[in-house]
């Protein structure tokens, strides 16, 4: 099965191990998981993988009714390498409301929180 993150790598050799609790090596690697945890409706992992400092009660983070996600599209990297503390992922995310495909244009900064790549928040 190909990732949900659309790297075009299996799932279990991309965003799997992370979803599981592996610490993720780059910030894009951070980035494509929480997607995949989006599109599989993880909330603790999206609350795990959030910078202390910015992110959102636990509860917010229950969708309920899970947005359908389509597509993921890596626009620009910055930084966040394995030797970095910070980083930017620029991406196009694409999701299904109504029947219709609205996209989500962000540019997310991580920064390292305990030696994890962390989300710390977006532009968009
Ligand atoms: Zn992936």
């Amino acid at each position: 099965m190909t990732c949900y993150c659309q790297s075009n790598k299996s799932f279990f050799d991309c965003c799997e191990p992370y979803l599981r609790g592996e610490a993720a090596p780059t910030a894009e690697a951070l980035m494509r998981s929480r997607y995949s945890a989006y599109v599989l409706d993880k909330g603790n992992y999206l609350y795990k993988s959030w910078s202390q400092s910015t992110r959102p009660s636990k509860k917010s983070l229950k969708q309920g009714e899970p947005m359908q996600w389509q597509s993921l599209e890596i626009i620009n990297t910055e930084a966040g390498g394995a030797l970095d503390t910070e980083g930017v992922v620029e991406f196009k995310a694409s999701y299904l409301v109504d029947e219709k495909t609205e996209t989500l244009h962000e540019v997310s900064r991580f920064i390292k929180e305990n030696n994890r790549w962390v989300y710390l928040d977006g532009n968009y």
